[in-house]
């Protein structure tokens, strides 16, 4: 299974949707766990990193192209 690959700021699609309705998640920590959060509800939620891997589909916008200052050290 390829592994996949996700930065802190990213967008992603999981396979299921919240119950919100929305599937667009913002990652917004990374470590041995990963915090995200629902871009429809605002709700976050905590998961280890290989349930978050095994339960994501993939990156809907990457960080670098949605805005997240977080993600754009540098820029002004
Ligand atoms: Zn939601």
């Amino acid at each position: 299974m390829q592994r996949k690959v996700f930065n802190l700021g990213d967008i992603v699609e999981m396979k299921k949707p919240h119950p919100c309705g929305t599937n667009a998640w913002k990652v917004i920590r990374m470590g041995m766990d990963i915090r995200m959060k629902c871009t429809g509800c605002g709700h976050s939620v905590l998961l280890p990193r290989s349930r978050f891997e095994k339960r994501m589909k993939r990156v809907l916008i990457p960080a670098e192209s949605n805005g997240d200052e977080n993600s754009r050290p540098g820029s002004l």
